[in-house]
């Protein structure tokens, strides 16, 4: 694991994201038994608004840029391209990256929890491309997979499946639609915006379309009787 990608990409005099630890600290295998690896979905409008899946592993958070977000349907495979490791204080990260900065835009944190891999050698699933786990989210719960694929992407961004397995917490409830708000603050991706000095209107772009503000509407002038 090493954030050197990570940090070459960035300007942390620029961009308020963290820059990570130097040597970071990874969990020991009773701990990560225990369930207490860091998860979260990063729900992020930059050039093209995608979701942002992250799993701790080894002292950072691998990621996987999901355009279409997850899905709640065994049947529906979602694309995800596996990108940089971010560092671990990455996942408590909501607010705006300046525009012309990488990433830039509006990110918001729209599920976080724990993870249990449901394989005992993490590597060993990663390297194969076939990493089952369990999230313990406040959205997103059970059994899933991801699946790396041959084909799309090159070696910078290798593509993988995200896919929902069969179990009490799989549904045909489109979740990206029904949960649009922020775990933590409860705000749309306009409201992050807002408060932290962002593209507002571009933001709203990413939210649904029925919780997006609604203009009050202008007043015709009616025409008085005489
Ligand atoms: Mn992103």
């Amino acid at each position: 694991m090493s954030l050197k990608t990570y940090r070459e990409k960035r300007n942390f005099e620029v961009t308020s994201e963290p820059g990570g630890k130097a040597k970071p600290a990874a969990k020991s295998a009773k701990q990560a038994s225990k369930g207490s690896l860091i998860y979260v979905v990063q729900k992020h409008r930059a050039t093209q608004l995608h979701y942002d899946f992250r799993l701790e592993h080894n002292g950072a958070l691998l990621s996987w840029a999901v355009p279409k977000g997850p899905c709640l349907d065994p049947a529906v495979k979602r694309l995800a391209m596996q990108v940089e490791d971010h560092p671990i204080e990455y996942a408590k990260f909501e607010g705006t990256i300046p525009k012309g900065e990488y990433g830039g835009g509006t990110v918001m944190v729209w599920d976080s929890g724990t993870w249990t891999p449901e394989q005992s050698d993490v590597n060993a699933a990663l390297t194969k491309g076939d990493l089952k786990f369990t999230l313990h989210g406040k959205k997103l719960h059970g059994s899933w997979v991801l699946v790396r694929t041959r084909g799309f992407g090159g070696s910078s961004k290798p593509s993988w499946l995200l896919i929902k397995h069969k179990d009490e917490f799989a549904s045909t409830e489109d979740i990206t639609s029904t949960e649009p708000k922020s775990v933590v603050s409860g705000k749309l991706l306009a409201q992050i915006a807002a408060d932290h000095g962002g593209d507002v209107e571009e933001a709203a772009t990413g939210d649904p379309v029925v919780s997006r503000p609604v203009k009050a509407p202008v007043k015709k002038r009616t025409s008085t009787a005489k």
